[in-house]
C-alpha cells in the first residue's frame, strides 16, 4: 500500500495543476488522500470548472457526477473516472424515452408542469429537463427550485428520487394528497387523469439503496441507546424515518451541523458510512459520532487506490467521460438554471 501511495504521488508532482483529483464524501480513505479536491457531486464540477488550469481531471465518484464535471468544464479538458463502471442505480431508474413519455402524457393534460431533475440523474435526463425549460436541484436547494417553479404558476414533476421529492414537499407543506407517484412501469405513470387536476407536485419512483436502508427501527434503537444524541438522515431517505429524527439534510449540511454540535454531545448519522466514519474520526476529540445503520454504496466502493494509479500510469481513452454536445447543450441549460437560481 505504501507503495501505491509514493507512486500516486510522485505522479500527481509531475502533473503538476494540470491534473485535478475530486473525492466524492461517499469515497473511502485510502481514495480521498490523494484528492486536491473535496465535496459532494455538484460542489466538486464547480471546482472542476473553476481549475481551467487543470488538462486532466480524476473524479473518484459515479458516472452522472462524472458527466456533469464534463458539462461544465472546457473543451481543453478531459474527465476520467477510475472505474467506467462506477454507476449510480438511483439515476439509472429514469432513462431519456421514459422521460419522454411522462412527458408527453402530462403535456397532454393542459402542459401546466415544469421538470425538476435531482443532479443525481443522467446527463440524457438533465438534457430533457433543459430542453423543456426546467431545472435541476440539489438535496439542499430542492426547495428553491420548488419555489422557482410555483412562482410560474407551474406544478413540479420530479426526478428521479421520490424520497428527496416527498420530504421536500413535505418541508413546503404541500398536502400529500397534492403529492403523486409516477410509477414509470405503469400505464400513464399509475395516474388518473382526475388526480392530475388537484396534484401539485409529482415524483418519479425511484429511490438510493442506501438511503431507503435506514428504517425506523434503527431510530427507535439509537433512541434507547443515547437518548441524548440527536439524529440527522440524508432526505434520500423515506419520509416517515426523516420525521422521527432531530434534522435532515444534504451531505454539506450534515458536515455542517456535526461540526456546529456541541462540544461533548452524539450525533447519530444516517447517510453513506465511509462519511459518517470520516466524521467520527474527525471530531473525535469533540463530539462523537455514530452511524444509524451501516450503509455502503457499491458504485462508490468500485474506486480504490489500484484502480486511481492503474489510471494514473496508462490513462486508457476507455476511462474518459464524454457527454456528446448535443446532449450536453441541454443538459447544461438546467445546471445553469440552478446555479443562477
Ligand atoms: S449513494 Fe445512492 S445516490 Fe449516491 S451514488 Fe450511491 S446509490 Fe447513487
Amino acid at each position: 500500500m505504501k507503495e501505491i501511495v509514493q507512486e500516486i504521488n510522485d505522479i500527481r508532482r509531475q502533473w503538476g495543476k494540470k491534473l485535478l483529483i475530486l473525492g466524492h464524501h461517499y469515497q473511502r480513505p485510502s481514495v480521498l488522500c490523494h484528492a486536491d479536491e473535496l465535496g459532494d457531486s455538484l460542489e466538486l464540477s464547480r471546482k472542476a470548472a473553476s481549475h481551467s488550469e487543470a488538462e486532466r481531471i480524476v473524479f473518484c465518484g459515479v458516472k452522472f457526477m462524472a458527466e456533469s464535471a464534463d458539462i461544465l468544464t472546457n473543451r481543453n479538458q478531459t474527465v476520467y473516472m477510475p472505474d467506467i463502471s462506477a454507476g449510480c442505480p438511483m439515476a439509472n431508474m429514469a432513462d431519456a424515452d421514459e422521460m419522454t413519455e411522462s412527458w408527453k402524457m402530462l403535456e397532454s393534460h393542459g402542459g401546466e408542469w415544469l421538470p425538476v431533475v435531482y443532479v443525481n440523474s443522467s446527463a440524457e435526463i438533465k438534457a430533457c429537463c433543459g430542453k423543456w425549460g426546467g431545472s435541476t436541484c440539489t438535496s439542499s436547494n430542492a426547495s428553491k427550485v420548488f419555489k422557482w417553479v410555483f412562482a410560474q404558476g407551474k406544478k413540479v414533476f420530479f426526478l428521479p428520487d421520490e424520497h428527496l421529492g416527498i420530504n421536500t414537499a413535505y418541508d413546503m407543506g404541500i398536502p400529500d394528497n397534492e403529492v403523486l407517484l409516477y410509477d414509470p412501469g405503469k400505464q400513464n405513470g399509475g395516474i388518473r387523469t382526475e388526480e392530475l387536476a388537484r396534484a401539485k407536485v409529482i415524483v418519479w419512483k425511484g429511490f438510493c439503496l442506501v438511503h431507503v436502508a435506514f428504517k425506523p427501527e434503527h431510530v427507535i434503537e439509537a433512541r434507547k441507546k443515547f437518548p441524548d444524541a440527536k439524529i440527522i438522515v440524508h432526505p434520500e431517505t423515506p419520509r416517515e424515518v426523516v420525521r422521527m429524527c432531530d434534522a435532515h439534510g444534504s451531505t454539506s449540511q450534515i458536515i455542517k451541523y456535526v461540526e456546529a454540535a456541541a462540544a461533548g454531545s452524539t450525533i447519530i448519522v444516517g447517510t453513506e458510512l465511509n462519511l459518517v466514519d470520516r466524521l467520527a474520526a474527525e471530531q473525535k476529540c469533540r463530539v462523537t459520532v455514530k452511524a444509524l445503520s451501516s450503509s455502503v454504496c457499491a458504485n462508490m466502493a468500485k474506486t480504490n487506490a489500484n484502480n486511481l494509479l492503474a489510471l494514473l500510469k496508462e490513462w486508457p481513452a476507455r476511462n474518459e467521460v464524454h457527454v456528446p454536445e448535443s446532449v450536453a447543450v441541454d443538459a447544461r441549460k438546467s445546471l445553469t438554471t440552478m446555479l443562477n437560481l
